[in-house]
């Protein structure tokens, strides 16, 4: 077999050994659908991806510059006498990875850069207002995050009622829950205790007053503790200038959590202070993520968020008549420059383009902004199918 001349349309495999092949010979036909099965260990994934789709990419990378080779991904060089026949190859590999939660469907297939320069583009724009570059659409760039909500479209605070979930209690007995664990949520108390203020009343008989200091103040106070004596004895104590057992800096509550929050470097406290937290729609944007003058260019008579939010298979359908051309030229399209109807034309018709295979792949449901840690491991994978496939590649395997 190992000698026999290579079979038209086959890609020939001699003595792979990547892992743990042992020394296996094959021909594969090419322009067809061809499965490996087998027991988990068996070797399909060291043959589909460590032999031959490595293999290919060694080949590709070999006729591009350093530089560019450089920007790969390169897998190592596979445990294999000869394969023959071998077309440009494309890999989808099994695993998640691990999207943020910014990562959406918009991004992953690059659909939503296409439409960010359609907007910049050809949007219709609000009369008196500059023209906005294609990252102003975007709500992970500067330029175009709103500002109060830093393009998250929701704002997280710490409220009252989010901070003492029991106000029955007293300040001694924990009723300001976000507060830190263990000794410095007494280091707190201890503070409290110092400046007066009464932690053995349930919360909600203490004035409003002293309530809202301890929670929201963003004043920092620095005191001498008495650890470990009563109200009264710390009273005697501070009359009587007595050493203290330290000096402690207050922190408000709310100060503490949203500080926290976003500055820790723990998993553990982060998801400890979330729970302290409570999310709203972002007023200024309505949790459409945007500035202001990026949501009032439109398209189509609708904000890129809006769109963005639309199901692909409508989105196609709204598109579609600006990408052959039959579009109405409306009211604000009657200005317009033919170069920018040239330009609307190509861009819609790119976007037409891509979102047609993404139909032809069952997603026409998901919408751009959709993110991809909530999509199923079956979807995300034919996202990633759809956007390799479009590529304008011939024989690939
Ligand atoms: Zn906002």
């Amino acid at each position: 077999m190992r000698d026999s001349p290579p079979k038209a349309g086959h890609v020939r495999v001699r003595g792979a050994r990547e892992h743990n092949l042992k020394n296996v010979d094959l021909d594969i036909p090419r322009d067809a659908l061809v499965v490996f099965t087998g027991v988990s260990g068996s070797g399909k994934s060291s043959l589909a991806f460590g032999t031959l789709y490595a293999e290919a990419q060694r080949r590709y990378l070999e006729s591009v510059s350093p530089y560019a080779r450089r920007l790969f991904h390169q897998m190592p060089v596979p445990e294999v006498d000869d394969i023959d026949g071998l077309p440009p190859a494309v890999a989808l590999q099994q695993q998640r990875g691990t999207p943020t939660t910014r990562s959406s469907v918009g991004s992953v297939s690059t659909l939503s850069n296409s439409l960010r320069m359609l907007y910049s583009r050809a949007g219709d724009y609000p009369s008196g207002q500059e023209l906005l570059y294609a990252e102003s659409f975007s709500p992970n760039t500067a330029e175009g995050a709103c500002p109060q909500c830093s393009g998250l479209g929701r704002v997280y605070d710490a409220t009252e009622a989010s901070m003492v979930p029991d106000d029955s209690l007293t300040i001694r007995e924990r009723a300001v829950a976000a507060w830190p664990p263990a000794w410095h949520g007494q280091n707190l108390r201890d503070i409290l205790v110092t400046m007066g203020y009464d932690v053995d009343t349930p919360w909600r008989d203490l004035p409003k007053k002293d309530r809202d200091w301890i929670l929201f103040t963003d004043e920092t106070p620095t005191v001498p503790v008495y650890a470990g004596l009563t109200p009264a004895e710390t009273r005697r104590a501070l009359k009587r200038k007595e050493t203290p057992s330290y000096q402690g800096t207050f922190s408000g509550a709310r100060r503490y959590v949203l500080q926290t929050f976003a500055n820790t470097e723990s998993a553990s406290m982060k998801k400890r202070v979330a729970r302290y937290m409570v999310s709203t729609e972002c007023p200024l944007c309505q949790g459409r993520r945007l500035r202001r003058e990026a949501l009032s260019v439109t398209f189509a008579g609708m904000d890129i968020m809006t769109l963005s939010r639309v199901p692909l298979e409508r989105l196609a359908a709204l598109l579609r008549p600006y990408a052959d051309g039959t579009a109405p030229k409306g009211k604000a399209r009657a200005d317009k420059h033919p170069e920018q109807l040239i330009v609307t034309q190509r861009i819609a018709a790119d976007l037409c383009a891509r979102l047609d295979t993404m139909l032809a792949l069952g997603l026409g449901y998901l919408a751009l902004e959709r993110s991809t840690p909530t999509l199923s491991p079956g979807e995300l994978q034919r996202l990633r199918l759809a956007t390799q496939v479009r590529s304008n590649l011939f024989g690939v395997v």
